[in-house]
């Protein structure tokens, strides 16, 4: 009898995962470390009732650092923000057309390669900041605009940011 493969355990990193492992066998912290912290999932959206077009805004959730670039209350976030979707390999296919189309979840799962800017990619946790693909430093939070004026905040991502949001 051949020898059955042993699961990995929760916490393995297996080198170069993200090119191999498809993201429904990805271990929880293979899953995690898919996140580049770019926080753009986290600008609030505006979605054309008819052709489900999505708008960016420069508008952040209210639990947004701007300057980490990462969720203030990560582990309850959702007693604050209780529509804030949790992605899992089963989520992210209903999901993944409103992500922003940097978003490493977004791009495994169109089975498109990460960029050189990944975190993953370069090894180091700042490049998604220097490449200008986060939102450090230019959103403004939600509860200084009224819903209202959202789409006087409308942004383009279009990949030529310059560090100071598109
Ligand atoms: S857009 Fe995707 S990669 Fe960027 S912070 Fe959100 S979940 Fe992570
Ligand atoms: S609750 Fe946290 S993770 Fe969710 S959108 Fe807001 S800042 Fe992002």
């Amino acid at each position: 009898m051949r020898p059955r493969r042993r699961r990995p355990s929760p916490d393995t990193l297996r080198p170069r995962f993200w090119e191999r492992v498809p993201l429904s066998r990805m271990t929880p912290a293979e899953w995690e470390a898919l996140c580049d912290g770019c926080g753009r999932c986290c600008l609030n959206k505006l979605e054309d009732p008819d052709t489900q077009e999505i708008a960016f805004t420069r508008i952040a959730c209210r639990l947004l650092d701007d300057r980490s670039c990462r969720c203030t209350q990560y582990a309850s976030r959702r007693t604050f923000v209780p529509d804030c979707v949790v992605l899992t390999p089963a989520t992210i296919g209903k999901v993944a057309y409103w992500m922003p189309p940097t978003c490493a979840y977004r791009l495994l799962h169109e089975g498109t390669p990460l960029a050189p800017w990944h975190p993953l990619v370069s090894g180091d946790p700042d490049s998604v900041h220097e490449a200008g693909i986060s939102v450090r430093g230019w959103t403004v939070p939600e509860f200084e605009v009224p819903a209202e004026e959202w789409e006087d905040h409308i942004i383009d991502f279009d990949g030529s940011s310059d560090g100071e949001g598109p």
